[in-house]
């Protein structure tokens, strides 16, 4: 250690710091896999180069003594950690696909020792900086080893960081089989981020009664509700002709989707004026000729009820546009995308205890935080298996600043580990 610098943090337990070496390790050599997905793509998965980390994560499971470890047709890695006979099956989840929102290709994480409290240079891009005076949970880290990107792709810690962790915890208990603990299904899934993560996700199969996805942020989120999500495609038809001789004829559908746009509320109702559990809409696309325009929405809210309003809203907008140019048709499809998981969970108390539980036994409180967003977790949760979020320590997701502590990381395997015991303990009965 050099004069002036801080002395390393340490680890929440001695299970977190046993954990920690060969955790480091598996996360860099995943995040240096470019697995990108592909919201315009039309196949499943979205991209094939995610089959190339899921196909290392089978070979190493089945090193690992995990026999049974496959992909399945559609992407997904499933195996099994047999465990205590009469305890639940328990599964953790976690995917393997990057967002597109940044380049995962050729990622060189960098492992910052011993963090000093200053601001962290990206060598790659020197425009990208961490500084902890605008970022709080960075600042409370001094001492911890911090992995960034180089500044010009993403980390890949979401989720990278809850692929590594479910790895080394299985890893750990597959070399100590005196150690009790409940039955564990493992899956890797493909597609998250595009929103199709578990489109094909076989229930029956995968057989557990209760599962986890790592797939949170900040150590000691705890997320066991989502926006319930629908997205809407808002067709303007108008009609299209040679601008030469347009006149009294062209009805251009651009310009009334202008109109629709700028009726939007501005203060409210919007991503960029809301938090919490407030919901919104947001024109997230929009492409079009004179000819036909379409808008695509995004509506959210945790309340199932106000999301039906923002809906409604939107549907009179759409409604406006033809009533104020009759020879415009306008179409409104709503596509259901998720609900809230809140519902599903609430219906197994002993799932969100049990998460409760193992967060403590590694000293770290839960913070129950709404997710502004959903999860795998969430349509996994309506299709009868409840499924919380975990956290996995990764930072400023999908930004090229993403970063993870490594003391964070090690605190999620470590409290994985303690999770696969209590299942196995007289504590729980079948969820
Ligand atoms: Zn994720």
């Amino acid at each position: 250690m050099t004069a002036g610098s801080p002395a390393r943090a340490s680890f929440v337990t001695p299970l977190a710091a046993e954990l920690a070496d060969d955790l480091l390790e598996r996360f860099l050599r995943y995040a240096a896999i470019d697995t990108q997905s592909d919201v315009d793509s039309t196949t499943y998965p979205s991209t094939a180069k995610q089959l190339d980390l899921s196909r290392l994560l089978i070979h190493e499971l089945q090193e690992l003594g995990l026999a049974d470890a496959r992909l399945t047709e559609h992407g997904y890695v499933f195996a099994t950690l047999p465990g205590k006979a009469d305890a639940p099956v328990v599964g953790f989840i976690a995917h393997v696909d990057t967002s597109p929102s940044a380049s995962g290709a050729g990622v060189a994480p960098i492992v910052h020792r011993s963090y000093d409290g200053g601001t962290l240079v990206l060598p790659g891009d020197p425009a990208q900086v961490l500084d902890p005076a605008d970022t709080p949970e960075l600042a409370i880290r001094v001492g911890h080893d911090i992995v960034t990107s180089d500044g010009t792709t993403l980390l890949g810690a979401d989720d990278k960081a809850g692929v590594a962790e479910i790895m080394a915890a299985v890893a750990w208990l597959s070399r100590h089989p005196e150690v009790v603990h409940a039955p564990l299904r493992i899956a890797f899934t493909v597609d998250e981020e595009t929103g199709r993560g578990t489109e094909f996700f076989d229930l029956e199969e995968f057989g557990a009664e209760l599962a986890y996805t790592l797939d949170g942020s900040g150590c000691g989120s705890l997320e066991v509700e989502s926006f319930s999500a629908k997205e809407l495609h808002i067709s303007i038809r108008g009609r299209g002709t040679h601008p030469g001789s347009a006149k009294g004829k062209l009805v251009n559908s651009v310009k009334l989707a202008a109109d629709l746009i700028a009726a939007l509320p501005r203060d409210t109702l919007s991503p960029e004026t809301t938090e919490g559990r407030e919901g919104f809409v947001h024109p997230a696309r929009i492409r079009g000729t004179a000819e036909e325009t379409v808008l695509t929405f995004l509506a959210r809210d945790h309340d199932e009820a106000k999301l039906d309003e923002h809906v409604a809203l939107l549907q009179r907008l759409a409604d406006d546009v033809e009533r104020r140019e009759p020879r415009a048709r306008v179409t409104v499809d709503v596509e259901f995308q998720y609900p809230n998981m809140r519902r599903a969970i609430d219906e197994h108390p002993r799932v969100v205890d049990a998460a409760v539980e193992a967060y403590r036994r590694v000293g770290v409180e839960a913070v129950f935080e709404p997710i502004r967003g959903g999860t795998d977790g969430a349509r996994l949760s309506a299709a009868g298996l409840p499924t919380p979020n975990l956290f996995t320590g990764g930072q400023d997701y999908h930004s090229l600043r993403e970063w993870a502590s490594v003391q964070d990381m090690a605190a999620a395997a470590a409290m994985l580990v303690e999770l696969a015991g209590i299942w196995a303990g007289p504590a729980a009965p079948p969820a």
